[in-house]
């Protein structure tokens, strides 16, 4: 199924479509004098369309050579040769592997920045395309196959391709804008540090602050052509629990000698799912709270000594998050005590915050993405419960993130294979709608519009 439809949408065979698409949207719209003006491709239209080859021939190349977080020394040296080529005042090693250029246009304006994220994840790529990922490493001692099943391979090629067309117009660029290249989105292995929260620390926007910073994602959940987004929070913050219960261990037989951790955990399972049902107000905002893992016992005729529970919690809101937090804490400590047991609980020390989309900003951006994506094709979606560390450059700046649909059209997006799928495919007919969005979103500002 999946070569059929690769071979039904190559690149080139996309360009005319997307410029056939304006004519007939003009048409629609636009008194005739206008309408013939409107449908020719604009000088940006026409270098994002020049581009558009070399970006799904980098795009390939990423995706037959993913490589995991912290670990993206092939793509990051390709990434700063590129830009190096197109006059880049490029910084290498940023938090491990990122790799940070500026643009700096012959006119006077404000500065932006622009992000990408590198890495690849640990799946085995069943997608049969002619550049499928062979690629293996270790993670966590174990040899898995590496596969760019979340898009990021397309969110590099995309933002070189940005680049190199803002690079081209250069001397009448009103600003300055900043490329982020990022690793680590998909979090640091065990042990060690990384992604956005790296960068920032490590003084990102110590010497020269943006004014906003944008970035994107290929979505499995629209259809290729379509893009999504939505003003104020857009992705949850996520966040880590790990309680411990220690009761007391006993014989199977003689519950009575001891303190019961399996009986005492599986109460408070049960008590978390009371937290977003009963006890948070989710008129506004919806929250999450999900146990992932249970831990105890050896044996069948032993009550063991403790028992270990993790688990996650999303939230959109910062009140929210923190009603969230004392309520973990309240049903661990208070259900063991209630039992005769105790209960540790700890919280992650390093919880994504929310995707903030700002809501000015927003409005701007999404002028830009209507005019070259179409107005049809620019949908408000849902929230998001899933997260991303790009959250970390939403809390020091304005920000405006969206997602372009990576499904080929005629495949239902609900079905559709996820990120993070061994069988998630990107249709490349997604590629040109991210470069165009993310070229008109930086210039539109930039000239500020
Ligand atoms: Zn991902
Ligand atoms: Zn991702």
């Amino acid at each position: 199924m999946l070569p059929g439809l690769f071979a039904c949408h190559p690149v080139p065979q996309t360009m005319p479509k997307f410029h056939a698409r304006l004519l007939s949207f003009a048409l629609l719209t636009a008194a005739a004098p206008v309408t013939i003006a409107a449908a020719e491709p604009t000088a940006v239209e026409t270098a994002v369309d020049a581009v558009m080859p070399q970006v799904v021939a980098w795009r390939r190349d990423f995706h037959q050579h993913p490589e995991l977080s912290n670990r993206e020394f092939r793509t990051s040296k390709l990434v700063a040769e590129e830009l190096r080529k197109l006059g880049l005042d490029v910084k290498t090693g940023v938090a491990h592997t990122g790799v940070v250029a500026v643009l700096k246009g012959g006119k006077p304006g404000p500065t932006i920045a622009l992000r990408a994220d590198m890495d690849g994840l640990p799946v085995t790529e069943q997608v049969d395309v002619p550049f499928k990922s062979l690629a293996t490493a270790e993670y966590r001692g174990e040899k898995v196959g590496v596969m760019h099943a979340c898009g990021h391979d397309g969110h590099t090629a995309m933002m070189l391709g940005t680049a190199k067309v803002l690079a081209g117009m250069r001397k009448e660029l009103p600003g300055t804008v900043m490329f982020i290249f990022q690793p680590a989105e998909e979090g640091a292995p065990e042990g060690e540090r990384g992604g956005a929260s790296l960068m920032l620390e490590q003084g990102l926007f110590a010497q020269t602050k943006p004014e906003a910073v944008f970035g994107l994602h290929l979505w499995s959940s629209l259809n290729a052509g379509k893009v999504g987004y939505r003003s104020g929070p857009l992705m949850a913050a996520s966040d880590r629990f790990r309680i411990v219960v220690h009761g007391r261990q006993t014989h199977g037989a003689r519950p009575w000698g001891g303190v019961d951790p399996i009986v005492t955990a599986s109460q408070i399972v049960l008590g978390l799912q009371t937290i977003v049902a009963r006890q948070v107000d989710i008129t506004q905002y919806p929250a999450i709270v999900s146990v992932g893992a249970i831990k105890g016992g050896i044996r069948y005729n032993i009550i063991p000594d403790s028992v270990e529970l993790v688990g996650t919690f999303r939230t959109f809101d910062p009140k929210v998050r923190a009603a969230i937090v004392e309520r973990i804490e309240r049903i661990a400590t208070e259900t063991a005590s209630a039992a005769g047991a105790t209960a540790d609980v700890e919280f992650g020390t390093d919880p994504n915050p929310v995707v903030l989309n700002e809501a000015a900003l927003t409005t701007r951006a999404v002028a830009s993405l209507e005019r070259v994506a179409g107005k049809d094709n620019v949908v408000v979606i849902p929230y998001v419960t899933g997260s991303e560390d790009f959250a970390f450059f939403s809390q020091a700046l304005p920000s405006f993130y969206y997602f372009v649909g990576s499904t080929p059209p005629g495949q239902d997006p609900v079905t559709a294979p996820s990120n993070h799928s061994p069988h998630y495919f990107v249709d490349e007919a997604s590629l040109p709608v991210g470069v165009k969005t993310m070229v008109a979103a930086a210039l539109d500002y930039l000239q500020g519009k």
